[in-house]
């Protein structure tokens, strides 16, 4: 099947208001132009340099999520035209964004990253984290740094009831976070969870975004 093919197919099986983030990380401009012709505008990346390159080349309707884990010393390279950050896991990386974002005048849309995946990951914050960072309060002082809601990934395993579990943890914490810190704030609402091999299961527990590559795109070459 063409890209533009399995993209219809990918939007096809997504429920009414849940987006799709179309992952385009090692595919080479001219594939991912593909995607965007067939009428897609919603690109993740994970490398800063690879999505300097894009954001560079491609038309500038694009949004573009940087999905990967963000070093801070990257943060001022993105933030001029990155349209959100989903991946943030410390104080130290959403203080960075404050402080670019606020030199370029720009206000960045943000999540928190959840680790709930029983594998040993670096990178999210554990839900004690998470909480302990939104009760300190020093994010309510950022101008220029938007928390839109949560993201994650499940553990990359064929027991389908983990992965659900996973997800219905996340799903739950939300509903906690936001019943405690957002109640009264309507941006707060993504839940970024599902990749190509567990999409459905993640938009059955509550995902409103999913971040798709390889069943758009392929296999990566890495
Ligand atoms: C690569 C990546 C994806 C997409 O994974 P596929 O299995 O190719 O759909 C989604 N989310 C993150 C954070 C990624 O790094």
């Amino acid at each position: 099947m063409s890209i533009a093919e399995n993209l219809k197919a990918v939007k096809a099986s997504l429920p009414e208001g849940v987006g799709l983030v179309a992952v385009s990380k090692y595919h080479p401009v001219e594939v991912v132009m593909e995607a965007y012709r067939a009428g897609q505008r919603v690109f993740g990346e994970s490398h800063e340099q690879e999505l300097r390159l894009k954001h560079d080349e491609m038309p500038k309707d694009i949004e573009w999520h940087f999905i990967g884990h963000l070093q801070t010393n990257k943060v001022k390279y993105i933030v001029p035209y990155i349209t959100m950050i989903e991946a943030v896991d410390s104080m130290r990386l959403l203080r960075e964004i404050e402080k670019q974002a606020a030199k370029c005048g720009r206000t960045v849309r943000v999540l928190l990253e959840l680790h709930i995946a029983e594998e040993a990951t670096k990178y999210g914050l554990s839900p004690d984290d998470c909480r302990a960072l939104l009760k300190d309060g020093e994010w309510r002082g950022m101008e220029h740094v938007r928390i839109c809601g949560l993201m994650m990934m499940a553990t990359n395993t064929d027991d389908e009831a983990q992965v659900a579990r996973e997800f219905q943890t996340a799903s739950d914490f939300f509903d906690e976070v936001k019943r405690d810190y957002f109640a009264d704030d309507d941006d707060f609402c993504q839940r970024s969870w599902g990749m190509s091999d567990d999409y459905p299961i993640a938009v059955r527990h509550g995902s409103t975004m999913v971040r798709v590559g390889t069943m758009i795109f392929g296999r990566r070459e890495y």
